[in-house]
Formats: C-alpha cells, sequence, structure tokens
C-alpha cells in the first residue's frame, strides 16, 4: 500500500505541475493582452496630445494673420482719418476704426489664450513621450518572458504528461478511480498532506485515532472533513514530496497521540466545521478511522 500511496502522491505532484503550467499558459495572452492595451492608450493619448498641438499651431497661424491684417487696416484708417474731406466721412472712418480696434483687441486676446493652451501642450508632451517610451520596453521585456514560461511549461507539461502516463498501469484501478473523483470534486487536488495531526488542505485536526492509523501507511485513509486521501508528509518514504521541515513535536511512533495540535483550553481540538475547516464535507465516520 506504501507503494501505491507513493505513486498517488506522485501523480499529484505530476497533476498539479501541469494545471498550473496551463494556467500559466492560458493567462499568459491575457496578460500580454493587457499590457498591449495599456501601451495602446498611452500611445493614442500622446497622438491625441500632438493633434492637439498641430490644432493649436494651425489656430494661432491664422489668428496672428488676421491681426496683422487688422494691424493693417489700422494703419491705413487712421491715415485715412488724416485725409477726410467732410466731418461726415471723417465720422465714417472713426467707427469703422472703433471697430477695427475692438476686433483687433478681441484676436489679440484669443492669440494669448492660445499661446497658453499651447505652452501647456508643450509642457505635457516630453512626460508622456517618455511613458510611451518605458511602457514600450516594459511590454517587450513581458512579452519575451511570458513566451519564455509559456515555452518551458509546454515543454515540462509533456515530460510531466509522459511520467503521469508510465505512472497509471501502476495504480490499481479502483483506487484510480476513487483519486479521479475526489479530484474532479476538489479543484483537481486529491491528495492531503498531514502534518502535526492537521489536514494541511482543509486544516482539520484529524482524530488521534485516525492519525496513528495514518503513520502506520499500510491503508488508504480519508480526511473526515474534505474527504481526500491522507498521507503522513513527514514519513521517510514521502520524503521526496516534503515540503517543511519536521516539527519538533512529531514524528515519533508510538507517542503520536500528544503531538497533535491542542486548542486554547489545552484540549484537543476535534473536527469542526466552520473557520478552522473552511472546506465542509461530510465526514461519514466522524471519529472513526476514514478509511477508503
Ligand atoms: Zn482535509
Amino acid at each position: 500500500m506504501q507503494e501505491t500511496i507513493l505513486n498517488l502522491i506522485t501523480l499529484q505532484d505530476l497533476d498539479n505541475k501541469i494545471r498550473i503550467w496551463r494556467q500559466t499558459a492560458a493567462e499568459g495572452p491575457a496578460k500580454l493582452e493587457q499590457a498591449r492595451e495599456r501601451l495602446s492608450a498611452l500611445e493614442a493619448e500622446r497622438g491625441a496630445l500632438i493633434a492637439k498641438q498641430a490644432e493649436n499651431a494651425k489656430a494661432r497661424r491664422e489668428l496672428e494673420a488676421e491681426t496683422a491684417d487688422l494691424t493693417q487696416r489700422k494703419a491705413t484708417n487712421q491715415t485715412r482719418q488724416l485725409k477726410a474731406r467732410n466731418s461726415n466721412e471723417y465720422r465714417a472712418v472713426l467707427k469703422e476704426a472703433e471697430t477695427i480696434t475692438s476686433t483687433l483687441t478681441a484676436k489679440e486676446d484669443e492669440l494669448l489664450v492660445l499661446m497658453d493652451e499651447g505652452e501647456k501642450l508643450q509642457s505635457l508632451l516630453p512626460g508622456l513621450a517618455a511613458d510611451c517610451a518605458s511602457e514600450t520596453l516594459a511590454f517587450a521585456d513581458q512579452e519575451s518572458t511570458i513566451r519564455a514560461i509559456i515555452k518551458e511549461g509546454q515543454l515540462s507539461e509533456a515530460e510531466a504528461l509522459d511520467k503521469r502516463n508510465a505512472l497509471l498501469p501502476s495504480i490499481p484501478p479502483a483506487i484510480l478511480g476513487r483519486y479521479n473523483t475526489i479530484a474532479g470534486n476538489r479543484d483537481g487536488q486529491a491528495m492531503a498532506p498531514v502534518v502535526q495531526g492537521m489536514c494541511r488542505i482543509c486544516r482539520l485536526s484529524i482524530p488521534p485515532q485516525l492519525f496513528n492509523e495514518l503513520q502506520k501507511n499500510d491503508k488508504l485513509l480519508a480526511c473526515p472533513n474534505c474527504a481526500r486521501i491522507l498521507y503522513w508528509m513527514h514519513h521517510p518514504a514521502f520524503k521526496d514530496f516534503c515540503t517543511e521541515p519536521e516539527p519538533q513535536a512529531q514524528g515519533i511512533p508510538g507517542d503520536k497521540a500528544e503531538k497533535q495540535p491542542k486548542g486554547e483550553n489545552g484540549k484537543r481540538r476535534r473536527p469542526t466545521k466552520g473557520k478552522e475547516a473552511p472546506e465542509s464535507a461530510p465526514a461519514p465516520d466522524g471519529e472513526k478511522v476514514a478509511q477508503i
């Protein structure tokens, strides 16, 4: 049975890696698309600013031509005032002078506003250009990184799939079926390591009797809370899959009941639902050993 448990742990490890690589491959293009959209938005903003600047320059040129024309007309009008032959003609020329002056003043004011706006646009451009340049570099960097991760993941996934296929025949079909059912119902995680009497996946403290049985490593046992297949992480046979150092107070066979974490009042924690047992699943055997 120990070998079967080891094969199941190996299978879970391969499945987890395959899942992560597939997830990365699926998310990579979306992340790239987001980065591309950010870059496009910046470039569009810069393009709009440049267009606005060109519009501003064109309007200024037109206004400058108009004010030059009005200034010329004002000078001509002044000459005509001197040459007026009678009071009626003089009044008419004066009236025209008023119109020219007020129009010229309005155009000059308009020109000042446009010049202010032009300066503001000009001041924004270098910052936006720098943002575009750095975002372009960041995008290129992100693109090559994501593509490399995806490529590496694809190669590793192919290798993991080969190993998986080679492993499957060594697992009895009924047990493999059980593994697949649990994995299907539990986000792909069928195996649950136990450390210090606690299921590492659902965080439930398993009953002492179950922990004692588990350490014998001679039968398949299920977590009373999450129903996953349990294994004692610090068993020497599973050292390749051990992800954390063995706690001081654990690991001496025969002293297992004392190794479990205790509650605040010193009592051993019972399997409970809620905070410490976020996953709720039927515990068919209650405190009894939940053998599969
Ligand atoms: Zn559990």
